[in-house]
């Protein structure tokens, strides 16, 4: 191929997916550095009648950026701030930023501007940093605020390369149809190659801290978002033997204030914060002392009530690669995540329903969380089809197949019990989910897999995720007849 683009290893080039280490393929490895590079792939592609697939932090779980032999194309050098409209509150990167590296450039970019006053990120995933633009535009990410739709929400418009190798702007008023099917269309529609993101000012937040049984979390909520809150969650226990298990947690919530921008240093000097060897160990003790994990977890929370954050810093999260090697009791396996929605008058009901059955199925639950969604009304394949709460619930699964088949169908289960109340499911998290559970979660599904084939008729963009749509497809309209 004539071009700047590198291929990097060789032609097997072997890919994982970072968190659970489940998600595999071989392929060829191409890192790209302009949207020129992209579409002499996309020429390449077609000329050999090669499937192709982007990957960026390879944090996905469900094999989205995966494709046996594909043409693996990685978009790590694409990271850069193209512009930033401080008039309007935008700014440009190109699609393979990541959102440590979007805080960054956007905090350097301002370094003249009072530092609690300049343009920063609404939304990022809460529990990692090395997420790309591109990444989290095709999951349609959400984080922990409290009045926000998904990412696509935050998003003025997009430049794509598609199947065909042609650059299209997209947004709300340009390409609306394609930019509806980007947003959480899981890199099947095209490569996102630059990214104008809708800002907010950055503010001083203070924490508020409080241990709360989940009966009486939405009231609570309710009344730290009249008070001003924009940010927020509630971290639950996750020892299924004690009482609290699932059901009582520590809910924090973050409200502006006034504070000069000379202040704050000596304001938050002596902030307590947990060390990367304290995060470490309690990674550790969730492993094998969940009641000490929570109680350590909780401790530090509460003794940061009070205490201020800057609106986007207090998004970036501590997270270790690859952190089971270090653990010799659960080195044989990993953490795999699920995330469940239901109406929010549902939520207590459902979380003692997922505690009941979580003990029942021995599950080990090493983290847990519960956030709120507002209504997506942008991506064409929703998944915060309503107002919902988000549980997310982050499992250990040793590797062995019966193993990986019985967190399987715990979260088949879980699904079940979500989709009874009128809620959904993530799909970004693994492919567990049956036929019947995607069509009930996602009725827009089978337009969306035609509309797929209208812009993309040789299937160039493919992935074993986009497989598992299609036959779960298939299987669904066998059993219906
Ligand atoms: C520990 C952990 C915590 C997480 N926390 C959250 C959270 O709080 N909220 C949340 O919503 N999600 C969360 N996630 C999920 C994560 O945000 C999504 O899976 C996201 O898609 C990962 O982005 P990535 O850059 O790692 O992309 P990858 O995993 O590499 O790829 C994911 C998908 O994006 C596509 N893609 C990548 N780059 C491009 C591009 N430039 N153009 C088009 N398509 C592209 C790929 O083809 C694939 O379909 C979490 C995941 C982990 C492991």
């Amino acid at each position: 191929m004539n071009t700047t683009l590198k291929q990097i290893g060789t032609t097997d080039y072997h890919l994982t997916d970072c968190h659970s280490g489940l998600e595999r393929c071989n392929g060829e490895l191409f890192q790209a550095n302009c949207a020129r590079d992209l579409q002499r792939l996309m020429a390449h592609a077609a000329r050999n009648g090669q499937k192709v697939i982007t990957h960026g932090g390879r944090h996905a779980m469900g094999g989205q950026q995966m494709q046996e032999r594909a043409l693996l194309v990685s978009l790590k050098n694409m990271n850069r701030l193209l512009s930033l409209d401080s008039r309007r509150g935008l700014a440009t990167f190109q699609g393979g930023a990541t959102f440590k590296e979007v805080i960054e450039s956007l905090a350097r970019e301002q370094s003249e501007k009072e530092a609690n006053n300049i343009w920063c990120i609404r939304q990022k995933p809460t529990g990692v940093d090395a997420v790309s633009l591109g990444g989290a535009i095709a999951s349609n990410i959400h984080g922990r605020g409290l009045n926000l739709a998904p990412l696509a929400g935050d998003i003025e418009k997009l430049t794509v390369v598609t199947a065909g190798g042609d650059i299209l702007t997209l947004g709300e008023r340009e390409n609306q149809d394609l930019f509806r099917r980007v947003a959480g269309g899981f890199g099947l529609f095209g490569i996102v190659e630059s990214v104008t993101l809708r800002l907010k000012r950055r503010q001083v937040l203070e924490r508020q801290v409080q241990m709360l049984a989940v009966e009486d979390l939405l009231t609570v909520l309710q009344k730290r978002m009249q008070e001003g809150a924009q940010y927020g969650d509630f971290q639950f226990a996750i020892d299924h033997e004690q009482e609290g298990f699932l059901t009582r947690g520590i809910a924090s919530t973050y409200h502006p204030v006034q504070v000069d921008a000379d202040a704050l240093p000596e304001l938050t000097r002596n902030q307590s914060a947990l060390s990367p060897q304290m995060w470490r160990k309690l990674i550790c003790l969730a492993h094998t002392d969940k009641s000490e994990a929570f109680r350590i977890y909780s401790k530090h929370y509460q003794r940061t009530n009070g205490q201020l954050y800057l609106s986007d810093r207090m998004q970036l999260s501590t997270y270790f690669d690859g952190y089971h090697r270090e653990m010799e009791s659960h080195n044989h396996g990993s953490e795999i995540i699920t995330e469940l929605y239901v109406p929010r008058n549902f939520l207590t009901v459902f979380m003692h329903r997922a505690a009941a059955l979580l003990r029942k199925r021995r599950a080990n639950v090493i983290y847990g969380t519960v956030r709120m969604i507002e209504k997506d009304t942008v991506a064409a394949l929703p998944w915060a089809s309503e107002n919902f709460a988000c549980i997310v619930l982050n499992l250990h699964t040793e590797h062995d197949r019966d193993a990986l088949r019985h967190t399987g169908e715990t979260f088949q289960e879980l699904i079940d019990l979500a989709l009874a109340l009128k809620g959904n499911f993530y799909l970004t998290y693994h492919k567990f989910a049956r036929p019947e559970q995607l069509l009930r979660g996602y009725p827009a599904l089978p337009e969306c897999l035609q509309a797929k084939l209208a812009y993309d008729p040789q299937e160039r963009f493919h992935s074993n995720f986009y497989q598992y749509l299609k036959l779960s497809l298939e299987t669904f309209r066998q059993t219906e007849h």
